[in-house]
């Protein structure tokens, strides 16, 4: 990772290095077996939660650790920084059991969370579906009440953790007819049911997340299941995205960290004509520019944790730093990966991994077009519109 960093520590980085260890002996060795398989066993999940990988900032009350941010922070680089993306911890942590922290009632926080920090229960969010996933205002996946329970239809589908999980937090309508307004969060337990997975989705990278299809088919849960406010779902996740964006700009960094590290020693190694590929002033200028694109941008993403920290982190700031960090880490894989060669494409080497796992971050979490228009909105407020 870049060094002489100010915002973290010795104790942080002591951590890290913990975290680290984590990641080197109990993933890495068995990502290309679980590639294969499509999905990451439930026993990793739990090794990380004894490990103190999940939920970390939830309070030691509900089975966390009471940390506070930059530990999570800490977490997502060294995930990025395995050099894969398969290992959503980020989704449940960072999004699920965040969601629950904050909206939750004391029962439910008491249900759920210490659990989701032991990694015995692995949770997933819900909100896109075939026909609506930029447009979160289209779903039409409905929960109406019918006396002292939700009745749930629709379906989902791209949802990460989807065939491990066993608590959904689901996105739908509570209220139809009032749009956005009628929103609402509904935790879904996988026992229910009714509730059954679909395909677990072949993608072109991440291959070890289990990305699926869920169907809701007059799913029953008891109207304790809502999460927050009825009809306030809108608003809810609108609050929790600027910190859900920093985290996906947090785990980008770790990774293009890592693609630009392993490729000047790469270059220092590899004979060409004679010579090290790092000999060749092309190979310096290029890995020379994107030292300094990463640089600018380790800084930015600093400031915008330490404004997070300070609780004045604002959805255009996250979305700027959801924005670059993704575009620079594909910029950044694909320069790296040239620089590889031949073997850059072989899926034996770790660029390669890489540069198929970067792929959706300019597609999930909202899209770089989606950043775009939120940091445009600033520059032309909607209320200015002709
Ligand atoms: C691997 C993976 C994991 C995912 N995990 C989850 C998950 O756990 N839970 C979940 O709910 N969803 C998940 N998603 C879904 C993801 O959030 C959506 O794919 C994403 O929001 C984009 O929506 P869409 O796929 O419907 O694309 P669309 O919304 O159909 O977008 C199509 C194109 O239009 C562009 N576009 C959209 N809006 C605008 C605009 N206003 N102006 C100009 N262009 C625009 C987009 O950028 C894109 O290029 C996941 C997706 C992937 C690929």
């Amino acid at each position: 990772m870049m060094e002489g960093r100010s915002i973290y520590l010795p104790e942080h980085e002591a951590f890290r290095a913990q975290v680290r260890r984590f990641l080197a002996a109990e993933l890495m060795p068995n990502i290309a077996r679980w590639e294969e398989e499509g999905i990451i066993p439930r026993t990793l999940w739990q090794k990380a939660g004894a490990a103190g990988l999940l939920c970390p900032t939830v309070p030691t009350e509900y089975g966390g650790a009471g940390a506070e941010f930059r530990y999570l922070c800490i977490i997502d680089e060294e995930l990025g920084y395995t050099g894969q993306n398969s290992f959503t911890i980020q989704t449940h942590t960072d999004i699920v059991a965040a969601y629950i922290e904050k909206l939750g009632t004391e029962a439910q926080k008491r249900r759920w969370l210490p659990r989701m920090a032991a990694g015995e229960l692995i949770g997933a969010i819900a909100m896109t579906e075939p026909h609506a996933g930029s447009d979160l205002k289209a779903i039409r996946t409905s929960a109406r009440r019918e006396g002292a329970e939700f009745v749930i239809s629709g379906s989902k589908t791209f949802i990460t953790n989807g065939i491990n999980a066993d608590l959904v937090i689901l996105v739908c309508k509570t209220a139809p007819e009032l749009g956005a307004k009628g929103v609402s969060l509904v935790v879904v337990e996988a026992d229910r049911p009714g509730f059954r997975r679909g395909r677990r989705l072949a993608k072109m990278g991440m291959k070890a997340s289990d990305t699926a299809e869920l169907f809701f088919d007059d799913v029953r849960v008891p109207v304790d299941n809502l999460l927050g406010t009825e009809n306030r779902g809108f608003a809810q996740v609108m609050g929790e995205i600027p910190k859900e964006r920093l985290s996906i700009a947090t785990v980008a960094m770790g990774a293009t960290q890592k693609a630009f590290d392993i490729t000047v020693a790469y270059a220092k190694e590899r004979m060409i004509f004679g010579k090290r590929l790092s000999d060749f002033q092309n190979t310096q200028f290029k890995l020379a520019e994107l030292k300094t694109q990463i640089m600018v941008a380790w800084a930015y993403l600093d400031q915008c944790i330490a404004r997070q920290m300070a609780g004045t982190l604002t959805s255009d700031e996250a979305a700027v730093a959801k924005l670059f960090n993704s575009e620079l880490q594909n910029r950044v894989v694909d320069e790296c990966l040239q620089l590889h060669g031949g073997w850059g494409y072989m899926s034996e080497m770790p660029i390669s991994r890489m540069y198929v796992d970067a792929r959706v971050r300019r597609i999930a979490g909202g899209s770089s077009e989606v950043m775009k228009m939120l940091i445009a909105r600033t520059l032309f407020p909607r209320e200015n519109a002709p």
